[in-house]
């Protein structure tokens, strides 16, 4: 089994629906959610967009190798009407990154883990240190919550009340 962490975020469409979805097809499809942030509202990184991101952070325990999660979570992204462009930085009814895949460290073409931008986004560290703040990144050996303190991403972010 392997304790896994997932971004989940969406700006297009009914966001709160498509997190849903997510949640459930990862439950039915891939292993055991154990844990869910709240959903965080956040302005587009990187990028310029009037669409503001709903995104979450899942933590799953699950029983396959890393590059078939990652296929399994792109066909999710698929289904639920993702589409891809050149570009990574776009719209999307749903985007899904792996974060951490237990303790491994993985660098290959299509996958890199731990996730390399995770110290650079509010929008995941604010959800992630709600549901694991002491979980401690494999590489940098700083736990969630310091890596929270030491964030510089001044970006937009706030907790939504009224979501799962
Ligand atoms: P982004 O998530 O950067 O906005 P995409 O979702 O389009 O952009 O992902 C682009 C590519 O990133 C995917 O095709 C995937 O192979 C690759 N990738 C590398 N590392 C990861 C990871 N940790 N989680 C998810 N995708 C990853
Ligand atoms: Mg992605």
């Amino acid at each position: 089994m392997e304790n896994v962490f997932l971004s989940l975020g969406s700006n297009l469409g009914d966001r709160n629906s498509y997190l849903q979805y997510a949640c459930q097809m990862i439950e039915q499809r891939i292993g055991v959610v154990e844990h869910k942030s709240s959903v965080y509202e956040s302005a587009p990184w990187g990028y310029v967009s009037n669409n503001f991101f709903y995104n979450q952070v899942l933590q799953i325990q699950c029983n396959i190798e890393a590059l078939e999660l990652l296929s399994n979570l792109q066909q999710i992204e698929h289904e639920l009407g993702r589409e891809r462009y050149a570009s990574h930085y776009v719209d999307r009814t749903l985007d899904i990154d792996i974060l951490f895949f237990g303790e491994q460290v993985i660098s290959l073409p299509q996958l890199t883990v731990p996730h390399p931008y995770i110290t650079q986004r509010r929008f995941v560290l604010e959800p992630f240190s709600e549901i694991a703040p002491f979980f401690i990144h494999p590489v940098l050996k700083l736990t969630i919550q310091q890596l929270l303190e030491q964030c510089e991403d001044k970006s937009f972010i706030r907790k939504l009340e009224s979501t799962t």
